[in-house]
């Protein structure tokens, strides 16, 4: 079933009109890439699900939550509880190891540290960065670097992952393996995946596309495992 839905989301910011009456739903364990240029939306379209954001109207519903009529503190505690996030660049705390960056979403929910280590170790390792996890983000490849933010954002076994161009820093062999591996992981926990991406290469992994041109969105449906 539906597991998270947008139904007539507006966002202006100034004069800007970044969502126009955009709708989208996604269901559990569902991979859907939102593609677009640049500037149609994309990003603030993630942000509004995500309840990082709050549209300026139109609801956003997460199971049977209305996250766009939530407090701030309810939708830091979803997003703590139940989202997981993937980003471009400068997501992990440089002071910290990939281990202990990996294991920070299950602290921050209250896990103590031996249980969120041996959490984040596992993912590590099925993301096939066990190897670096005393090391720190700096002495890491971007390639490493962001099969970590994958295993962070895994780790809390989070229902949704927002994955916002997650490959864009990488070379395409590095990139389609992070998507291999980011969509093996979803399949297997049942996690839903909104990938932002620009890059039909990497939407290719998805389940579904949608695309968002002026702040609305599209639904391009396309079967799976059809190429
Ligand atoms: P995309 O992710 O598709 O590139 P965005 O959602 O980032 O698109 O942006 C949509 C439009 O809204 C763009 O014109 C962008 O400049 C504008 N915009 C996005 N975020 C902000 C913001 N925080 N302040 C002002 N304008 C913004
Ligand atoms: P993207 O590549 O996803 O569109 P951008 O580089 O456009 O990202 O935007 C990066 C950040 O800056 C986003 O958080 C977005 O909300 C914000 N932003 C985008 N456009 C503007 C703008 N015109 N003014 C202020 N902030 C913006």
């Amino acid at each position: 079933g539906v597991l998270l839905q947008a139904e007539g989301l507006h966002k202006v910011y100034g004069t800007t009109v970044a969502l126009d009456g955009a709708d989208f739903r996604i269901n559990a364990g569902e991979v859907v890439a939102v593609m677009g240029p640049s500037g149609s939306g994309k990003s603030t379209l993630l942000h509004c699900l995500a309840g990082i954001v709050p549209p300026d109207s139109g609801t956003v519903t997460y199971r049977d939550q209305q996250v766009s009529s939530m407090s701030d503190a309810q939708r830091s505690a979803l997003r703590r509880g139940d989202f997981g996030f993937v980003f471009q660049f400068g997501q992990l705390v440089p002071e910290l190891t990939c281990l202990e960056n990996a294991a920070l979403p299950m602290r921050l929910a209250g896990a103590g540290r031996k249980d969120a280590e041996a959490g984040a170790k596992k993912w590590l390792e099925r993301l096939e960065v066990d190897d670096v996890r005393h090391h720190r983000p700096g002495q890491v490849s971007g390639g490493q670097g962001q099969r970590v933010a994958i295993a962070r954002a895994l780790a809390g076994n989070p229902r949704v992952v927002f994955a916002d161009e997650p490959t864009g820093a990488l070379d395409s062999l590095n990139g389609e393996r992070v998507m291999e591996l980011l969509t093996q992981a979803a399949r297997e926990t049942q996690a839903a995946v909104v990938l932002v991406t620009h890059e039909s290469r990497v939407a290719a992994y998805s389940d579904r596309e949608v695309v968002v041109r002026d702040g609305k969105a599209r639904d391009m449906t396309m079967l799976a495992g059809a190429v």
